[in-house]
């Protein structure tokens, strides 16, 4: 196990952590991203951004690949290991990985969040055999197949639209009459064939053994697919900090103020970890902020 000493340390190379490096790193301040698994978080997951400015199509594959050499050209250090413990000695912030252990004058966290799952009985005995949660990752193994998208935020919809460019039927399942999701990207989904069934929440998942789902309905009825993905929206990844002592609201998400200071010095969050609008736009101006706060609190700049 080696032991690292930078000025800020970065949990999570998503969005917010890629920015914060990079404001970091470009004023000097010897800046360590720690990512378990591929730097990108939930960006690596959209098929085609269309919204982040400047930029009007571009893949979340190429766009975390572009952040990541950003940072990376003004020395910050992308690090894979997983954290396991964060706390706090005197000034110091301390993590420890399976691989390093890290010491910082600052920490921004940026760890984002994971899947929500439904919770209902089928659902954990059947990921990866029917059952998922990532479309662009999973999508390819029911070319030509029938699935269900279950939610009816933007991430239900979008993964709609792209199963159903691979799918030879999509059906998207939401417990509503109407979509949280953009107005645009549903005429869009309504417009590829995706068929809708509305006012329907899962109750069981079940597999037949022909190898098929039937997803079960609360309110009755049921569906026979080939793949269910689930898209309910995220659980905050912020469990880890707890023995720092910030504070976190009530749905789990750490609590920052504008600046993205947590209620311990030196801590910053930013991103889906502080449950703001969860927009690679936004994450990364959570990013830029978070970064440019952690500087003035190691810095002490005059005119910070
Ligand atoms: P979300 O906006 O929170 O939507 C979650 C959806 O799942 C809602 O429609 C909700 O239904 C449904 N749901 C939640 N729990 C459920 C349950 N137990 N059973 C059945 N349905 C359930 O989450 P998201 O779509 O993952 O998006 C997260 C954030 O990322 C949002 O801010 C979104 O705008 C953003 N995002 C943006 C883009 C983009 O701009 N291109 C793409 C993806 C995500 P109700 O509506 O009934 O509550």
């Amino acid at each position: 196990m080696s032991e690292i000493e930078c000025d800020v340390l970065i949990i999570g190379a998503g969005p917010a952590g890629l920015a914060a490096s990079i404001w970091t790193s470009r004023r000097k301040l010897s800046t360590v991203v720690v990512e378990k698994a591929m730097p990108g978080g939930q960006m690596l997951l959209a098929h085609d951004i269309e919204n982040y400015p400047g930029i009007e199509r571009i893949s979340g594959q190429e766009l975390a690949e572009r952040m990541k050499k950003h940072a990376e050209k003004f020395g910050a250090k992308i690090v894979y290991d997983m954290i396991t413990r964060v706390y706090t000695e005197g000034d110091k912030k301390k993590a420890v990985g399976n691989t390093n252990t890290y010491t910082a004058k600052a920490l921004i966290i940026a760890t984002g969040g994971q899947h929500r799952p439904l919770k209902v009985p089928g659902e954990e005995e059947l990921v990866g055999k029917g059952v998922a949660y990532c479309a662009t990752c999973d999508a390819p193994f029911y070319k030509g197949k029938e699935v269900a998208v279950i939610g009816g935020g933007n991430s239900a919809v979008e993964d709609a639209i792209y199963l159903s460019k691979i799918a030879s039927k999509t059906y998207i399942v939401h417990r509503r009459e109407e979509f949280r999701a953009e107005p645009d990207r549903v005429e869009e989904m309504e417009r590829l064939g995706v068929e809708k069934i509305l006012g329907k929440s899962p109750e069981k998942f079940e597999k037949k053994e022909d190898g098929r789902i039937v997803v079960h309905f609360k309110e009755g009825g049921s569906l026979e697919v080939d793949g269910v993905f689930v898209s309910i929206g995220y659980i905050p990844a912020s469990e880890l900090f707890k023995e720092t002592g910030i504070e976190f609201t009530e749905t789990g998400h750490i609590k920052t103020d504008l600046q993205q200071r947590t209620n311990i010095p030196g801590i910053f969050a930013a991103g889906d970890v502080t449950g703001r609008l969860a927009q690679i736009a936004t994450a990364v101006g959570d990013g830029a902020v978070a970064g440019m706060n952690a500087y003035k609190y190691i810095q002490k700049p005059y005119w910070g």
